[in-house]
């Protein structure tokens, strides 16, 4: 359901797992005019909001995520007033903006959101509030704590672990807690959690009691420590927990030993990097993460449409003369159909040509644009692609490669020699990207980095000069790519079997098993 106008929607993001979004928290999203956000949001939280929409960052830290590279922060020192916050929110709905207001975890679980209610409710202005996964349970799930468990704990209490220090007297009953029988969730509570502590066991809570701290949950990387209530104050001391980060207190937290299952995906610890253009490397980013990887996306290339071309304007009109056309990324697939789109034409234009794709994720971008490839080699290069172009009587035809601008020529070359008359269409460039600084830095201790095409190797290897993470294991997705790895001076750890971004995968699990 799409945003109204006139409307705050209290939304909370989830505690930073961009995949315990809820549904209905990224189609408000989607459709919202405004959107006030702060900064526990999940990473790319963003990335679904309308070109057009206003993006506000009101959070306390200064300390601003970006946001596709546009945000206007409302924070100018410290923190942006709960007061101005508020007026800005009622300002919005009333001018009949569809605002969201996104915050971490939930909104109504120390976030404020009861307040932004009441003051929307006094301002007369409609508002509906969407639920988010609160730390306190997502956090303790993925730490493999059961916050609540048959035999050892019939309850659970969200306690928050940091006062307002102007208070005079503590709105926190330390014996109630002390006897509370169950789960106790301490949020916001690493800068005093020696006072908490030792304030539980002053009220006479068991010293001996097992208790974790949390670091970034469902985040990458995140961290637990496990001790007791008594020493867990100096083991995070000792570690370095830093913010954000919850305490949990209590029996269930034994029950990690058992139920702990984030640490065993069998990418967890490892940092990779991916390289490949921004556009193309969600899926196999999203692959590596949920094996339990850390990925660092350091993209070495960038893909710039060439659809103004002569060329491809005369390849657009002659579509239907090709006896066989040939796709060689699932760029290409993607960037041909937007050409014929843009002559009004489909699918159909095709129907009389053989069509080929070079491996299956270009004929699985065919499929998606309702055509069946004809020939898709078992091996994902264009010497495979020609051996089963065999069959397929190309002499005195008309045939089209459409493809990179920079591509080898070893299919157009054996197709004419087969007596074809090839028109060779660049349909895009692959052009460096700057890496950024930030992603570069947290390159230096990869433990792997990923090549899935020569272009991407020659491109990272100029711009990261010495910077290149030399520590790190070479990953290649085949024969070609390795040997620009090599050409460029870098050694090949692992070479993928199945060239394609499922080898790829495959061949850096089975490194890592046997490491
Ligand atoms: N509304 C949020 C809580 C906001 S208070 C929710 O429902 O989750 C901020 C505190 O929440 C932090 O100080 C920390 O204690 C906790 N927190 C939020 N995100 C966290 C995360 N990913 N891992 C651990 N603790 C987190």
């Amino acid at each position: 359901m799409r945003a109204r106008g006139g409307v705050v929607y209290l939304v909370g993001a989830g505690p930073g797992d961009p995949g315990l979004m809820t549904a209905r928290s990224l189609e408000l999203i989607a459709s919202a005019d405004a959107i006030f956000y702060d900064r526990l949001i999940p990473p790319g939280a963003l990335d679904g909001a309308r070109e057009d929409a206003e993006l506000l960052y009101v959070g306390k830290s200064p300390d601003v995520p970006v946001v596709r590279g546009r945000y206007r922060s409302l924070t100018t020192g410290t923190s942006v007033p709960q007061e101005e916050i508020n007026e800005r929110l009622i300002e919005a709905a009333r001018a009949g903006k569809s605002v969201v207001r996104l915050k971490g975890g939930d909104p109504f679980v120390f976030g404020r959101g009861g307040e932004e209610g009441e003051a929307l409710r006094a301002a007369d202005v409609e508002f509906e509030v969407v639920p988010g996964i609160t730390a306190g349970v997502a956090a303790s799930a993925y730490a493999g704590i059961p916050v609540t468990h048959r035999d050892e704990a019939s309850a659970v209490a969200f306690v928050t672990g940091h006062e307002d220090p102007e208070k005079e007297e503590s709105a926190l009953d330390w014996e109630a807690l002390a006897r509370f029988p169950g789960t106790l969730v301490f949020y916001m509570g690493v800068k005093r959690l020696a006072a908490n502590a030792s304030a539980l066991v002053d009220a006479g809570r068991d010293p001996e009691e097992p208790a974790a701290a949390i670091e970034r949950g469902t985040m990458a990387g995140q961290r637990t420590v496990v001790a007791t209530l008594a020493t867990l104050g100096e083991a995070v001391e000792r570690e370095g927990v830093g913010a954000p980060a919850l305490i949990v207190v209590g029996p269930v937290v034994g029950r990690r030993e058992e139920l702990a299952w984030l640490e065993r995906r069998p990418l967890h610890g490892r940092r990779v990097v991916v390289t490949r253009a921004r556009a193309q490397a969600s899926g196999l980013a999203a692959t590596l993460r949920s094996l339990g990887a850390e990925v660092v996306e350091l993209p070495a290339i960038r893909i710039e449409p060439r659809l103004e071309s002569d060329e491809v304007r005369q390849a657009v009109e002659s579509a239907g003369d090709y006896a066989l056309v040939c796709l060689t990324s699932p760029n290409g697939v993607h960037l041909l159909f937007e050409a014929l789109g843009a002559a009004s034409l489909d699918a159909r234009a095709l129907s009389g040509a053989t069509v080929a794709a070079i491996g299956p994720g270009t004929a699985r971008e065919l499929a998606r644009h309702g055509i069946v490839a004809d020939v898709v080699p078992e091996r994902f290069v264009a010497e495979a692609l020609v051996e089963a172009l065999a069959g397929v009587d190309v002499a005195g035809r008309r045939a089209l490669v459409a493809r990179a601008a920079e591509a080898r020529d070893v299919l157009p070359d054996a197709l004419r020699e087969r007596g074809a008359e090839v028109d060779v269409v660049a349909l895009y460039e692959t052009v460096r990207e700057e890496p950024d600084a930030e992603a570069i830095e947290a390159a230096q201790s990869a433990d792997y980095v990923t090549f899935t095409s020569s272009s991407t190797v020659r491109n990272l290897t100029e711009a990261l000069g010495d910077r290149f993470p030399n520590g790190a294991r070479v990953v290649s997705i085949g024969p070609v790519t390795s040997e620009a790895a090599r050409a460029c001076g870098l050694e090949v750890d692992v070479e993928a079997e199945h060239h394609d971004v499922d080898g790829l995968i495959a061949a850096l699990l089975t490194d890592t098993a046997s490491r």
